[in-house]
């Protein structure tokens, strides 16, 4: 749907303020791309809607009329998750942006869809609490919602779906349902809110939700560990993990990388084979004994040099450092885009995945990054190139349909964090099997038009 009709508009306007619905071309252009290379087509028309009362009637008015939509978050995906691709109307849930209560005894929130990630944690951190799922982007908790989103603290503290406990939501044809409950836990019949958890926006829209928050650690320590080789250092994440050390972070960086990194941000690392990691602890003496025994484990594994970011500043400029990657890259491969793999699999089999990727990008002469969150298992491979370029973005796409089939035969997944989005949508009958069908049966029974987030996941 490229245009919306005169009685389209008239349709839309009616339910809301003048100034939340839009056909005007900035902020059509606005909402046709994520951070991703994937096109889509031009929404007709964007929408924002502050209340679930408006996104219900938006929804049910969509229903009625055929026509596409697509929810909105920061727009940070990089799989073409928020992309339209068959134009219609796009719901930008950014003003729906209130944190509606925090409740420290519980350590829970509840918040609106538009939230983002820094400023809920700002609030709650007032009271020493904290909502861990940390994609590195300023998010929206309901984009981080959608994809499931998680990030360098999830070896310890989990990923989105771990921290949401009841949701609203509103389904195609207008319906409000509530799923999941404020009680720490609860058995009681098939769990919705994990199925909302990682549908990217193809079965509802997210209005509300009650998350779960967790204690500030007291200290914290990160350090940086040197290898010969990659392999060593992706052998040292699964001896740490198995160790009962609990590492907050550990994160797998290549000699290229940080040399990106050391020329932009002037940090001064050794270019080798490292783990970035962090520890947290309740006391500084429970710190320094998690420090040394991590520093034994890994020179067992043979690491030739550990390095403390006792001061704040040098902590942070690290973390910096490595959230800011993707940027880094694309910053130095500039006018090219980038294809990110996003394998996950199980710890034990991380370093030959590891050794794969490296394999793959060399064997192919492409220009490739390969990195990761190692304590999840998650790989990856950010590699720069031009799609208008066949032949060069092919050997970019054989790159990571080698990795992917490489980490479903071991047990793996095609997407560990990113979600599916346009990008992994040809490997999802290959990892899933009969469930597959499954989950277009469940898409089919909740949005039977196909008018939710079309071109997505399936
Ligand atoms: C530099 C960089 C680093 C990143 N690193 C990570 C990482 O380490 N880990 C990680 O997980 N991700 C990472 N991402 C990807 C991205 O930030 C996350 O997936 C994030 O959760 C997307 O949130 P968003 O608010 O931008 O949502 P959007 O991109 O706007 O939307 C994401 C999906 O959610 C849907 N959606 C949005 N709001 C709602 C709603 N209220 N109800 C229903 N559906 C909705 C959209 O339709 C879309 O399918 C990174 C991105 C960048 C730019």
């Amino acid at each position: 749907m490229k245009e919306f009709t005169a009685q389209h508009i008239a349709g839309l306007s009616a339910m809301v303020a003048p100034d939340r619905f839009s056909t005007g071309p900035s902020n059509r252009e606005l909402h046709l791309r994520d951070i991703s290379f994937h096109q889509g087509s031009l929404p007709a028309g964007i929408i924002w809607p502050v209340t679930t009362e408006e996104v219900a009637r938006i929804l049910a008015w969509t229903y009625e009329n055929d026509v596409p939509v697509t929810p909105w978050g920061a727009g940070t995906s990089t799989e073409g998750n928020p992309v339209p691709t068959r134009g219609g109307l796009v719901m930008d849930l950014t003003r729906m942006n209130r944190i509606l209560d925090i409740r420290p005894q519980d350590l829970q929130a509840d918040v609106e869809p538009g939230v983002l990630r820094k400023e809920l944690n700002r609030q709650t951190g007032k009271h020493g609490l904290f909502f861990p799922p940390d994609p590195g982007a300023d998010a929206t908790i309901g984009g981080m919602i959608a994809n499931n989103a998680s990030g360098v603290q999830t070896v310890k503290y989990g990923a989105t779906k771990d921290y949401v406990m009841r949701m609203t939501v509103v389904l195609p044809r207008g319906q409000v349902i509530h799923t999941g409950c404020k009680a720490p836990k609860s058995s009681a019949g098939y769990d919705l809110t994990r199925l909302f958890v990682g549908s990217e926006g193809t079965i509802g829209v997210v209005t509300e939700a009650t998350l779960r928050l967790t204690g500030i650690p007291s200290h914290y320590l990160a350090a940086t560990i040197r290898f010969p080789d990659l392999e060593k250092a992706s052998e040292a994440v699964a001896l740490m993990i198995g160790s009962g050390l609990g590492p907050a972070a550990l994160e797998l960086l290549p000699p290229g990388l940080i040399g990106l990194m050391n020329r932009e941000k002037n940090l001064g690392l050794a270019e080798v084979p490292s783990l970035f990691c962090e520890f947290h602890a309740i006391s500084a003496n429970a710190l320094q004994e998690t420090a040394h025994l991590a520093k034994d484990l890994c020179e067992e594994c043979g690491a030739t040099g550990f390095q403390y970011a006792t001061a704040e500043a040098d902590r942070k400029d690290l973390w910096r450092a490595r959230h800011e990657a993707w940027e880094t890259i694309h910053r130095a491969h500039p006018k090219q885009e980038t294809l990110i793999v996003d394998a996950a699999v199980p710890i034990s089999r991380y370093p030959e995945m590891v050794v794969f990727a490296q394999q793959a990008v060399d064997a192919r002469q492409a220009i490739g990054y390969v990195f990761g969150h190692a304590g999840d298992g998650n790989l990856h491979v950010v590699m720069a190139g031009d799609p208008a370029n066949r032949t060069e973005w092919g050997k970019l796409e054989a790159i990571n349909q080698a990795i992917v089939e490489k980490a479903i035969q071991v047990g793996g997944t095609c997407t560990g964090e990113h979600g599916v989005g346009i990008g992994k949508r040809k490997f999802m009958q290959m990892e899933h099997g009969e469930s597959f069908e499954l989950m277009r049966q469940i898409k089919n029974l909740i949005d039977p038009k196909g008018l939710m987030n079309p071109g997505k996941i399936f």
